[in-house]
């Protein structure tokens, strides 16, 4: 069995990929070809965003929405304690100040009530610049949008949406992408919409980041190619990737609904033996991983170890706690949730190829672990 299975898909749409893969060949245009321009109008479209513009991976995605607000030293961007480290390494990066805000239990997600306390501590202590928020939708389940832009609106701080895990996911019908002043996601291979490769995209409505962040994406261009108006980076997605994503977009909506069928199928015969996540009303979860949380988490672990089945512990420590971020606000400090979820925490095997013998092996095999 297989965490996660690209070949799987690959077989089912073999020809279509082939075929795209080739014309790119034929033209040569490798860099900014005609594929390109092509999945950035269907990428918007299908999330309902203004301008999508495509990256050479999610993490390249959030720098250059960074720098497309000048985040440089001074300035402070709140991330939640439990994520990827890409979200609050690129604030670093930049060389301005990471502030970790706490998670809520139930979602994952950074914590409304806690980000308004640190937004009024922050402002209180009048050292940092706070600029703005990135909220992340862990696990593909949006972030609650409704409360954070309630914040951000009274306190004059962007949000910039790390959608790397839930590009498919919505809430009341509203589509990852189209959340936040700017968004992002990632194309990286195990994402639900994964490439042959790394990859990503930057959304936003509005035309004068749009054009900032297309500038940024080739070496801060001008008018044309040797008019440099801003530091800028090498940041666009390759012709071959964006020919294989248009491709597996395609089939992008029947792999959401398989997954979702399997996120159903685990939630309603692990109830009650793990806690299994919880979706509120009117969200749709992408679900990049299906992560079920117990306190005999390392146990249950190692028993489907030992029956051939692959699980992820995303993510083992929180990122305040990391060495890397040693010099961000909050490190070393007490996070309730994001500690016990780093020990609690265990993702299940979900891929929308996961034959349905292969879910029973797993559904099995976490009830005797508990037992
Ligand atoms: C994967 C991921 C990223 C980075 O995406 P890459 O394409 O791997 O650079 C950023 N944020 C989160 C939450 C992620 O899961």
């Amino acid at each position: 069995m297989k965490f996660f299975d690209p070949t799987a898909q690959f077989r089912t749409i073999e020809k279509d990929i082939r075929d795209a893969i080739e014309q790119v060949l034929q033209h040569g245009q490798f860099i900014m070809g005609p594929e390109v321009e092509i999945l950035e109008r269907q990428l918007a479209e299908y999330c309902g965003a203004a301008h999508s513009i495509t990256a050479a991976s999610g993490t390249d995605a959030l720098l250059m929405a960074l720098m497309a607000y000048q985040i440089g030293p001074g300035d402070a961007v709140i991330v939640p304690s439990f994520t990827f480290v890409a979200t609050a390494e690129m604030v670093q990066l930049l060389g301005g100040t990471v502030v970790f805000v706490d998670v809520e239990a139930g979602s994952f997600n950074i914590n409304p009530a806690d980000l308004e306390s640190v937004v009024m501590r922050i402002r209180r202590e009048g050292k940092l610049n706070l600029k703005g928020i990135i909220p992340v939708d862990l696990f593909g389940l949006p972030a609650n949008y409704q409360a954070i832009e309630a914040i951000a609106v009274a306190h004059d701080l962007f949000i910039l949406a790390d959608g790397a895990q839930s590009f498919g996911g919505s809430v009341n019908g509203k589509k990852v992408g189209a959340f936040g002043d700017i968004a992002t996601t990632s194309f990286f291979p195990a994402k639900p919409l994964g490439g042959y490769g790394d990859g990503g995209a930057v959304f936003t409505d509005d035309d004068q980041l749009a054009e900032v962040i297309r500038s940024i994406r080739n070496h801060g261009m001008g008018a044309d190619r040797y008019e440099n108006v801003r530091i800028g980076i090498t940041g666009r997605l390759d012709t071959l990737q964006a020919a294989v994503l248009s491709c597996k977009l395609k089939v992008f909506d029947s792999e959401l609904i398989a997954r979702q069928r399997i996120a159903e199928r685990y939630s309603r015969e692990l109830e009650g033996i793990v806690q299994t996540p919880h979706i509120p009303s009117g969200y749709q979860s992408a679900w990049a991983q299906y992560t079920v949380r117990s306190s005999n988490r390392d146990a249950i672990r190692a028993h489907l170890e030992s029956k051939g089945i692959p699980t992820a512990v995303y993510y083992p420590r929180p990122l305040n706690f990391q060495p890397a971020f040693a010099l961000a606000d909050g490190a070393m400090s007490h996070m309730p949730v994001s500690e016990i979820l780093s020990q609690e925490v265990l993702s299940l095997p979900i891929h929308p190829y996961l034959k349905e013998d292969e879910q029973s092996k797993v559904i099995e095999a976490v009830k005797i672990a508990r037992n």
